[in-house]
């Protein structure tokens, strides 16, 4: 088999339609035993949940080739529990992790084509979602779930390398005080698609969003989590239930206290108090790590490191995650899962 002709390298993160994708249908209490499709399209009904009351999730992860060209995933048992976590928190039953772990690497397999070979700074990124269907009208948990994932590959995200960008603190809130923020569902992106837009229209990256119950402290930088190095060289992350728990910022957390032995807190981050901070960044599974060039607030840009340059410590924590993503670096026991 040959790889899809490609320009791997140019690829943006955006929506390609691949060959094969996995669906498995929940009904009287059970899940089928689910199967690959071509087709890209769903057909649910005009009642179901997902479309009335926002009873649906979804997660994020990638594939990544190997220099010895075996493919595999990135803590994909984490992605599973945060599923299982937000489903809690709506109702809906959980995908168990096996299922969810077999479904990725279906659907990695049947795509092999699309999946961007080693040294393209490309990756297959993976859609796993639930969705509440079947005929409904009140405001209760569907009696029907379909459990599906669908891939694409997407390029590297710093094409020029990485570059810092600025963030302004917004005045909306993206969940609750006692919410969902910590559940991937798709209502608080809904919710963050206005205060985005005023943002870049402002000619800022994205928004910073406060804590909702004090608009003191900062809790997520756009769809990703917040973290910052102080000048003494401490790893700090912000600690919130209304936080979505990113896989990536507590592997960076754990990149940082055991490959490079620096000190790290989960703690309240006051945004009067951003001058502890030598470096900041935003971080999830897209980027990895996108630099914070500078934070706006209260009419003034606080500036960390740089504005067009990231700081060395930034740097060498993306270079650790990324080196153990593509299997360069030795990975922690049981982050990694062999696809192929
Ligand atoms: C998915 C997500 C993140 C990042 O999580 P990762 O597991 O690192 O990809 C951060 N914030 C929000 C709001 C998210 O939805």
């Amino acid at each position: 088999m040959t790889k899809a002709p490609l320009e791997w390298g140019k690829l943006a993160f955006s929506y390609m339609k691949t060959d094969y994708r996995y669906i498995s249908h929940w009904k009287n209490g059970a899940w089928d035993e689910g199967r690959l499709v071509t087709d890209n399209t769903l057909s649910i009904s005009e009642g179901s949940t997902a479309l009335h009351y926002g009873q649906q999730c979804f997660e994020g992860l990638k594939a990544y080739t190997r220099k010895d060209g075996h493919i595999q995933l990135f803590r994909p048992d984490r992605n599973a529990a945060r599923m299982q976590a937000t489903c809690d928190r709506i109702m809906m039953p959980h995908v168990p992790t096996e299922k969810f772990i077999d479904a990725c690497d279906q659907v990695v397999k049947a795509n092999w084509k699309y999946v961007p070979p080693y040294g393209t700074g490309a990756t297959l990124y993976l859609r796993p979602f639930l969705i509440g269907v079947g005929d409904n009208i009140g405001v209760s948990p569907a009696k029907e779930y379909i459990f599906s994932v669908f891939c694409m590959p997407v390029g590297p995200y710093f094409k020029g390398g990485m570059t810092p960008v600025n963030f302004m603190v917004s005045n909306y809130d993206r969940a609750a005080p006692n919410g969902t923020g910590a559940a991937k569902v798709g209502g608080n992106y809904a919710g963050s698609l206005l205060p985005h837009e005023e943002a870049v229209h402002k000619g800022f990256a994205d928004c910073i969003y406060l804590d909702p119950t004090t608009h003191t402290k900062i809790e997520e930088v756009g769809a990703a989590n917040f973290f910052g190095i102080t000048k003494d060289g401490t790893f700090v992350t912000p600690k919130s239930p209304s936080i979505l728990p990113s896989i990536t910022k507590y592997s960076l957390l754990e990149v940082a206290k055991n490959y490079f032995g620096m000190k790290t807190e989960e703690r309240d981050v006051y945004i009067d108090k951003i001058e502890e901070f030598a470096e900041a960044g935003a971080c999830g599974t897209a980027a990895v790590i996108t630099p914070i060039g500078g934070i706006y607030h209260k009419g003034k840009l606080h500036v960390f490191h740089s504005e067009t340059e990231v700081g060395p410590t930034t740097k060498k924590l993306y270079e650790t995650l990324v080196g153990i993503q593509y299997g360069d670096v030795k990975a922690p026991e049981g982050w990694i899962h062999l696809v192929d």
